[in-house]
């Protein structure tokens, strides 16, 4: 199976005419797993096939291409293949693509995380796949997570304890994803929230498609102070809620599970609470699935998670995307 790179993290099957997030000016169909920005086509003539609400959040992002929405487990089926979209926990829409074609299956994961998000549709996988090209986000052993009852009471102890010492608690989260698990996480708390303006728009596509916020409004400097503020790292280098005095910060993103990233920010509270899956989750992903061949894509270590797959006798490589995959295989 050829596999070529398109966009950022793109890739393109000429043999199937398909892509899968990316554009690519022959493919017939582009795939797109879910909305964030380094995984959505630019391109104003792709023709997106993907959840419905991963479409509705890109169409709230900017996508001007059109859209087709697929349902999760139905068959999109042409002479050349046959697909099928998987929930893969990660955020609201997110989906594996399950390719199937006369030679072979495919398992595309984009971004997953299982056990899931609460705020995602959940997880769901084929039984088995001859290839699979997986991401490997946290591709080191350092990387296990806690449960996920912990962190979440980690999130609702650390809004509550500020707020009754005075203090208005700031989390730090993107805006596409896990800022709405936090409120999702807090809803239950019934205390009121303000989101960043670029976050708070996409909240109405997670109401839409019956995921609870809770009580929530967009960030307001004015009214801000004493409510549960959530934003982007970057936000506070812009003055979000640079008026408050007395504030305390909690970093939420699988990156805080490393020490080392405690002392490059200065926060309160580091919460690990990561929307992909760890390190041994995903290498039990890959001894579960059993796929001929895995590649590893987006991931800054490649060589540790071959390592771990290769005592599975589990065949891997990094995707190599300027050869014909087919001499590895
Ligand atoms: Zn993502």
């Amino acid at each position: 199976m050829k596999i070529q790179k398109t966009g950022y993290h793109g890739l393109y099957f000429p043999g199937l005419g398909l892509s899968v997030d990316g554009y690519h000016p022959q493919a017939d169909y582009t795939f797109v797993s879910h909305a964030h920005a380094d995984h959505m086509p630019r391109n104003r003539s792709a023709k997106a096939m993907a959840t419905a609400p991963t479409i509705d959040l890109m169409q709230k992002r900017g996508f001007k291409g059109s859209g087709k929405a697929l349902k999760l487990g139905e068959p999109f089926e042409n002479e050349r293949f046959k697909v099928t979209l998987y929930p893969a926990g990660h955020i609201l829409g997110s989906a594996m693509i399950f390719i199937e074609s006369e030679k072979e299956t495919i398992l595309y994961t984009g971004d997953y995380r299982t056990p899931p998000s609460p705020a995602s549709e959940g997880f769901e996988s084929p039984d088995h796949a001859d290839i699979l090209i997986t991401e490997a986000t946290f591709s080191l052993p350092i990387y296990r997570w806690k449960p996920h009852d912990e962190l979440q009471e980690e999130v609702r102890s650390f809004a509550l304890q500020s707020l009754e010492e005075g203090y208005t608690p700031v989390f730090l989260g993107y805006n596409l994803g896990k800022a709405q698990e936090i409120m999702h996480l807090l809803a239950p708390l019934n205390l009121p929230v303000q989101i960043h303006g670029a976050g708070y728009k996409l909240c109405s596509v997670y109401e839409k498609h019956g995921i609870d916020l809770g009580r929530y409004s967009a960030y307001d400097r004015q009214s801000c102070e004493g409510k549960i503020l959530i934003c982007p790292s970057s936000a506070l280098s812009n003055g979000f809620a640079s008026n408050i005095s007395k504030k305390r910060i909690a970093y939420c993103s699988g990156w805080a599970a490393n020490e080392s990233r405690r002392t490059q920010l200065t926060v309160d509270k580091m919460i690990p609470l990561s929307d992909h899956l760890d390190f041994f989750e995903l290498i039990e992903f890959c001894k579960k699935l059993s796929p001929r061949k895995t590649y590893i894509t987006h991931t800054p270590n490649p060589d540790v998670v071959k390592h771990y797959l290769d005592k599975e006798n589990l065949e891997s490589g990094f995707l190599d995307l300027d050869t014909d995959t087919k001499t590895h295989l």
